[in-house]
């Protein structure tokens, strides 16, 4: 591939990954500036999605630079058994390992960790990603593979909670044995993972279910230790230092009740986390390929409530990669992609 040829403001790199201006570079006052770090793709999140599509791009001679703000590959590393991805690896940690060393094995990407893109912008020949470190980079292709975040608790509307009250996230709750039940908020596919993390006998879990998550609860029900409540509405009354609950709800009947529980832990779903700008989201707020423009390409989780695994994510982000890479060289791309 040809190297993307430097802009006349693009003589700096400024990002924390970086180095600052060299000797000779013209001065400027505007904090902003452009990267002429040649390259072909621009990766946003290094989940499996972003990795595939940096090795991927690898592959074909395509140089990427990837931009992800923790580590990579973060959210595997809270899953502590694995079952269906192919290559052997039984745990989150284990795959999450084996694909850092890949991309780190991988002489055309450039990984810059530490470093969120706050905006993309797309354009006729080419994208601008915003750094939050100040820095920007530009590419002729971007692909944004942020995944999802967890859906924050004020867009659960049949959930309400106490002031203060600010139950952590179940996927990444650690093994805390508790005394008395534990009242998980929700019924999304961070429970099922729980519980396999959580064998013991006594782990006495109560879900609080509302109506949109039943079919995810299927996945539970046969658990002993579970008890799934359907409910209307839920209202967390009272929430202690330790962790423990006091709760009212209100099933599909109207029925009312209270409940106490040792630790709430939220587990309400997930809503995309798209960087501001050129994304286009559908109606469920996720940003499906189909809508971008064709210099951005959405990979992994941020397309679909749908098909959030780590294979799905893998073979999309090496899916948008490729077709990056084919429209580069002028040629056409079968739709379905
Ligand atoms: C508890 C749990 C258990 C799971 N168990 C399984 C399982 O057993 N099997 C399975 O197939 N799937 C499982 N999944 C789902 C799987 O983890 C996801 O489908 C997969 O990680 C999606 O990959 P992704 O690359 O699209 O997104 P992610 O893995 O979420 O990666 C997105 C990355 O983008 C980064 N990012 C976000 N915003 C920005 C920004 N503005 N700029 C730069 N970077 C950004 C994030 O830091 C993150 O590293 C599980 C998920 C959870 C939460």
């Amino acid at each position: 591939m040809a190297a993307t040829p430097p802009g006349p403001d693009s003589a700096h790199r400024t990002d924390r990954a970086g180095a600052g201006p060299a000797a000779g570079d013209p001065v400027r006052t505007d904090p902003v500036r452009t990267e002429a770090v040649p390259t072909d793709l621009i990766v946003v999140g290094g989940g499996p999605a972003g990795c595939a599509a940096a090795l991927t791009a690898g592959s074909v001679g395509m140089r990427s630079v990837l931009v992800e703000p923790a580590a990579l590959c973060g959210k595997l590393r809270h899953i502590p058994a694995l079952d269906n991805v192919a290559g052997g690896h039984r745990t989150g940690p284990d795959l999450a390992a084996a694909i850092t060393a890949d991309i780190a094995r991988t002489p055309l990407c450039e990984v810059r960790l530490g470093v969120r893109a706050t905006h993309i912008a797309a354009g006729q020949d080419d994208v601008t990603v915003t750094l939050d470190s100040g820095g920007r980079l530009t590419a002729p292709f971007v692909v944004v593979a942020t995944g999802v975040g967890p859906l924050p608790p004020e867009r659960a509307g049949w959930l309400t909670l106490a002031a203060g009250a600010e139950p952590p996230a179940l996927w990444g709750a650690s093994a805390q044995a508790a005394a008395g039940p534990l009242l998980v908020l929700g019924a999304d596919r961070p429970l099922g993972t729980f519980l396999r993390a959580h064998p013991e006998p006594a782990t006495e879990v109560v879900v609080a279910c509302p109506p949109e998550d039943d079919y995810k609860a299927e996945e539970v029900r046969g658990d002993p230790r579970v008890t799934v409540l359907p409910l209307a509405r839920l209202r967390v009354t009272g929430y202690k230092a330790s962790g423990a609950v006091s709760a009212e709800w209100t099933d599909r009947t109207g029925r009312t009740g209270t409940l106490r529980a040792a630790a709430a832990y939220l587990n309400l779903g997930s809503a995309p986390a798209a960087p501001p700008g050129a994304l286009v989201s559908g109606a469920d707020t996720y940003c499906p390929p189909a809508l971008q423009h064709p210099r951005v390409l959405v990979a992994g989780d941020l397309r679909s409530a749908r098909f959030q695994r780590i294979m799905t994510a893998t073979g999309s982000g090496a899916e948008a990669a490729l077709r990056a890479y084919y429209v580069a060289q002028g040629l056409s791309v079968p739709a379905a992609l």
